[in-house]
């Protein structure tokens, strides 16, 4: 069987690598239009950065790596321009001669991956991307200063005025403030330089919600980057940006030297189309379960193709060659997981590829940021019912060195109790948190299970109850109504409803700083601290009335929340605390008004 694979990096090399473990009959064709395969894209940020400081580190395998030992006919600078799937040929460009040729298939594996989207503006062609060694190259070449014709091998964008020396850069734009986004803005600024980050959501990092994702845009700012959300790049001029908010009204301009263009990516559909092949309701190439796309003999895997939606709400269009919901994930353990999959199918050794979730983490000058599933402004969006935890755990034993606080967040099905999502922020021990969350969703397990998972522990690694033991004694407690919560948003309607909002803190606490109550005089919440709450609630506690108890991050809230309700008082706690009400009133300050996030330690 004679296997071509249109190309060759994540996707489409773990197929190619995978068949041939699989079969030493099979004859597999890679063709790539770039000048390497299989390099670590998911590293380039950081080789612009300087924290990879070998180039040659980024290339994985080369050609005759991987004919040496897998018998691979590997040709780079190779672009396939045409499909006759009838015929079953691929017509393919060698870009080094500019010759055409023909090759046959009887299988055609597409992983073309996906293409940057660059904002239309005036300007923004001199705006840089990064996905491929070519565009870190041209990157690199503009902070060096060594950059003159950025032409790159494959025809792509122009980065500098062809034969003008340019200047090292000393000042840089990021626009988009994603997951590539955030580490390119981290990586300039480690190269020192003065670096705008450029958001046209109110929020960096999408998938987290606002809340979750303040923590991440403070420590940009704690490192100097300059983040503007609601903000949009409306002109480039040769070394400054003029910004606007969404309906075009000014916002200043910045300083931009060297301009990366970081919005997110769109699925290569085009040789499918050619194909025709169908195309999923969001872009994508459609395949079914098995990754075969609508068009006999042609497959399609990695960022090109659509994904299978764990999470997908019951009764959602179909998306799929038959069958399901579909959606868009383009990251590597799916794309690499793929790969493999699409191999067993053309082999037939396995069928049906696990429904994806998203799972993602991004480190930001030392805090890690990661997700798994909805969040909470999808669910919102879907128009679904979920109930929302907030923790804030020390990553592992308080009384052990070097403890400090991460912010989890869980989302859960009320009626069935199956997680629908999980977000983390933190310095140590929250990529730990969600691959454990990421493995409950795909093994099936309630959030109410998670009370009960045996976890490794040691001082230095968790604690006896881990924070994924934690979230699930929250979950527990409200599905059994043991405890009801309110969330940061909702506690003005609680109290415009007269509600008593009690700071069970100690008064230093209390003091350092605690919820606004909007119209009740002082404007703060009464502080009757845990320990003597007891003995004082019957005097100072209306009953009546709904009463909100908060603690820093919730934990204390839940005691005393069970004894003012066996106090026979109405009571609910305020879902992760201080903390959790802070960040979030943060974030609706910052979405109104980018200057206005204050500084500080996030993870405080
Ligand atoms: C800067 C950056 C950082 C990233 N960081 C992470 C991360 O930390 N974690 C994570 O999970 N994911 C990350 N990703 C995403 C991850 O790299 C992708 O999901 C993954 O590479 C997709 O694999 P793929 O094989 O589908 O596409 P790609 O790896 O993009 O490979 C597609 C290849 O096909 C070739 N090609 C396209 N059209 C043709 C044609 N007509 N003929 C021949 N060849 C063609 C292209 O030249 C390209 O080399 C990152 C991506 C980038 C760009």
């Amino acid at each position: 069987m004679k296997i071509v694979i249109v190309g060759g990096v994540a996707a489409g090399m773990s197929a190619a690598t995978r068949l041939r473990r699989l079969s030493e009959d099979a004859r597999i064709v890679v063709l790539e239009a770039g000048e390497h395969v299989s390099f670590a894209n998911c590293g380039l940020p950081y080789y612009a950065g300087g924290v990879i400081e070998d180039r040659d580190a980024l290339l994985l395998q080369t050609p005759a790596s991987l004919a040496a030992r897998f018998r691979i006919d590997v040709r780079v600078r190779h672009r396939v321009t045409g499909v006759d799937a009838d015929a079953h040929t691929v017509t393919v460009r060698d870009l080094a001669t500019g010759e055409e040729s023909v090759e046959t298939y009887d299988r055609l594996v597409l992983s073309p991956g996906a293409r940057p989207i660059v904002p239309p503006a005036p300007g923004m062609e001199r705006a840089l991307v990064l996905r491929d060694v070519a565009d870190v190259d041209r990157i690199v070449a503009a902070i060096d200063g060594t950059g003159t014709d950025g032409t790159g091998s494959d025809g792509a964008r122009a980065t500098t005025t062809p034969g003008r020396v340019q200047p090292p850069a000393r000042s840089a734009v990021v626009i988009g403030g994603g997951f590539v986004g955030v580490e390119v803005a981290e990586n300039l600024v480690h190269r020192g330089l003065d670096v705008t980050l450029v958001e046209l959501a109110d929020q960096v990092l999408a998938p987290l919600d606002p809340e979750m994702a303040i923590r991440v845009q403070q420590e940009l700012e704690a490192h100097g980057v300059h983040v503007r959300t609601s903000t949009q790049v409306s002109m480039l001029g040769p070394d400054a940006a003029e910004l606007s908010s969404a309906d075009g009204s000014p916002r200043g301009t910045v300083p931009a030297d060297l301009v990366v263009a970081a919005i997110g990516v769109r699925p290569d559909v085009e040789l499918a189309v050619l194909a025709g092949a169908q195309v999923g309701p969001r872009g994508g190439i459609l395949v079914d379960q098995d990754l075969r796309t609508s068009v006999p003999d042609v497959y399609a895997v990695g960022d090109a193709a659509t994904k299978r939606d764990a999470l997908a709400p019951t009764g959602s269009a179909p998306g799929t060659a038959g069958d399901e919901p579909t959606t868009l994930i383009p990251l590597a353990n799916l794309a690499n997981r793929h790969g493999r999959h699409v191999a067993d199918v053309i082999l037939g050794r396995r069928s049906g590829m696990r429904p994806s979730m998203g799972t993602a983490v991004v480190g930001v000058f030392g805090l890690t940021a990661a997700s798994v599933g909805r969040n909470e402004k999808r669910l919102q969006a879907e128009g679904r019912p979920y109930r929302a935890i907030h923790t804030h755990p020390a990553q592992h034993a308080g009384y052990y060195p070097g403890a400090t606080q991460m912010a989890l967040k869980l989302l859960v099905d009320p009626e069935t109790d199956l997680i629908l999502g999980a977000q983390g922020v933190g310095r140590d021990g929250v990529d730990k948190r969600i691959d454990v969350l990421a493995t409950a969703m795909a093994g099936g397990l309630t959030a109410s299970d998670l009370a009960d998972l045996e976890l490794a522990y040691a001082p230095a690694y968790g604690s006896a109850k881990d924070p994924v033991n934690m979230l699930g004694y929250v979950a527990d407690n409200l599905r059994t109504g043991e405890t009801r919560s309110v969330q940061w948003h909702e506690l003005d309607t609680l109290v415009a409803q007269g509600a008593t909002v009690v700071d069970v803190r100690t008064p230093g606490e209390h003091a350092r700083g605690t919820v606004e109550v909007v119209g009740v005089a002082g404007g703060t919440a009464l502080n009757v601290p845990l320990d003597e709450l007891r003995d004082r609630a019957a005097a100072e506690i209306p009953s009546g009335a709904p009463v909100v108890v908060h603690c820093q991050v919730g934990q204390r809230g839940h005691t005393a929340a069970r004894l003012l309700t066996q106090l026979g008082y109405d009571v609910h706690n305020l879902d992760g605390g201080y903390l959790t009400w802070r960040d979030g009133t943060r974030a609706l300050r910052a979405a109104h008004d980018d200057e206005l996030v204050p500084s500080g330690d996030p993870a405080a």
